[in-house]
């Protein structure tokens, strides 16, 4: 190969000639596979997916922003986007845009709304709403991308109170194929509007967002953790209980296997656990009360349900902060039943050699199921739980835990309502008729033609391609 190109697995040639004098125009730098920095401005929270793009882009601002797009459109590249890589899908070949450095929040505490640039991360902005005793619908983990997130419908652990991130959009500004930098909202550009909030990278780089935030302060929440020789009895009283409960009251019940590290709490540390997490809007005298029966199902090894900032938020769940190999599988359940139950603790409980690290089912419903207006391209189609499945592994580990992905997700089919939620397509549903198990038939055929229209050569085409299918 010519020493003054690169190429990567995806086949595209960037020359250093031509990079050059994208990088004249960029205030971010511009790199190419084996020079210095490229690994690092590549590198993704999900740590088994490698992003080998053909160039990547450290973008500064917007006029970075639209350098990149103008540069992947002369030279017939696609575009992807990397701010935090925790849904990372193979980039084999793209302009990749690593928006990381663009990470302005304001708050405007008398508006209740936040504005934040392409790269921030929930966390920051918890923070940041938190000193104004306001709070926006983040996401479990903390360093999970807003953006990214949001334009997946973003589904936050105080969801079923105030609906989904995405239903809380006032305005996107964005940098669409042609390169302009565009403003959507419910007015302005309100096919754009519509289709960019649930239809992700199709539509273009998204610069900056601003939504809405809550008057929430503190919540009642924290975790009940259970012994998973008790699953079946903790799940069927979880799935009874929240038959009953109001839309304030948030939880998720999750298999956990919890690695032998001394940063996990004794009694937890190297075991198999039930974990119920609850996240209830409201006074604690209230959640303490609906809380009482989840606390009745079996002796506890932890619980840690109190009332706790909502700056502590992420502490519920407790993802794992830092990268880590990530293989997962999802899937959405009409209703839950003790035969459901049954086919859980039978492939993910503790006599099932499983190798996942988390089973989780996430409760749905309540203001998730209240659209908006404008409506968006977001949608659960009346799904009552999420599930959402991982196991730990790179390249070597990946075919044992997709065939018991595989495994799991048949034996669970029954209870499924064949459609999958846009946050949690993973690698293993890129293919566009999975893809388009995302949306009502009806949403996917207006997210083609408003692609069509806006993206006409299909150069966002390195994240679930719309176009494709
Ligand atoms: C540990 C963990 C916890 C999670 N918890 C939740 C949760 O509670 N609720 C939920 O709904 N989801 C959750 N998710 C899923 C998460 O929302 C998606 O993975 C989301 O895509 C992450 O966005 P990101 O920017 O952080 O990731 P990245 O991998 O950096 O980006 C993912 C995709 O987002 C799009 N994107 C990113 N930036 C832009 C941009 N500027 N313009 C246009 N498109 C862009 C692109 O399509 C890109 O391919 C979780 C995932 C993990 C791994």
């Amino acid at each position: 190969m010519n020493p003054n190109q690169s190429s990567t697995p995806g086949g595209a040639v960037v020359s250093r000639e031509t990079a050059a004098r994208l990088a004249a125009q960029t205030v971010g730098p511009v790199l190419l596979p084996g020079e210095d920095g490229y690994d690092v401005e590549c590198a993704s929270y999900n740590l088994a997916v490698s992003h080998q793009p053909a160039l990547v882009v450290g973008v500064a601002g917007v006029a970075d922003v639209q350098a990149a797009v103008d540069f992947a459109a002369e030279q017939g590249l696609p575009v992807a986007m990397l701010a935090t890589g925790h849904s990372a899908l193979p980039t084999a070949g793209a302009v990749l845009i690593n928006t990381r450095r663009m990470d302005g929040v304001t708050i405007d505490a008398e508006a209740r709304t936040a504005r934040v640039e392409a790269g921030v991360q929930w966390q920051q902005v918890v923070e940041a709403a938190g000193k104004h005793g306001l709070a926006p619908l983040n996401g479990a983990s903390p360093s999970v991308g807003v953006v990214g997130y949001t334009l997946g419908g973003g589904l936050s652990p105080i969801g079923r109170t105030f609906g989904f991130a995405a239903d809380q959009v006032r305005r996107v500004e964005l940098v669409t194929a042609d390169g302009r930098l565009r403003v959507a909202t419910a007015t302005e550009e309100p096919d754009l509007f519509w289709a960019v909030l649930g239809g992700k990278g199709n539509f273009g780089v998204v610069t900056a967002l601003e939504f809405n935030l809550f008057p929430v302060s503190h919540i009642y929440g924290g975790g009940l953790f259970f012994t998973a020789d008790r699953a079946a009895e903790v799940f069927n009283a979880w799935g009874r209980w929240t038959a009953g409960v109001p839309d304030e009251m948030n939880s998720s019940i999750a298999l956990l296997q919890l690695p032998p590290l001394p940063e996990v709490p004794e009694p937890l540390r190297g075991q198999m656990v039930v974990h119920v997490r609850i996240a209830y809007v409201g006074a604690a005298e209230e959640g303490e009360r609906l809380v009482a029966p989840l606390r009745e199902i079996a002796p506890m090894l932890i619980d840690s349900v109190m009332e706790m900032p909502y700056t502590a938020i992420a502490s519920i769940h407790a993802d794992p902060p830092n990268p880590i190999p990530v293989q997962d599988r999802s899937g959405l359940l009409r209703e839950f039943t003790p035969e459901l139950v049954d086919a859980i603790v039978e492939h993910a409980g503790p006599d099932s050699g499983s190798p996942l690290v988390i089973f989780e089912l996430r409760h749905l419903g309540g203001a998730l199921e209240r659209r908006p207006a404008a409506g968006n391209a977001s949608d659960l189609q009346g799904a009552a739980f999420s599930l959402y499945a991982v196991g730990l592994g790179g390249p070597n580990e990946a075919e044992a835990i997709h065939a018991h992905l595989t495994r799991v997700l048949a034996a669970i089919a029954p209870w499924s309502t064949g459609r999958l939620f846009v946050n949690f397509l993973t690698a293993a549903d890129a293919a566009p008729e999975q893809f388009a198990q995302a949306y009502l038939p009806e949403t996917y055929q207006r997210l083609v033609a408003i692609k069509a229209s806006y993206d006409p050569t299909n150069l966002f085409r390195a994240t679930p391609d719309i176009a494709a299918a």
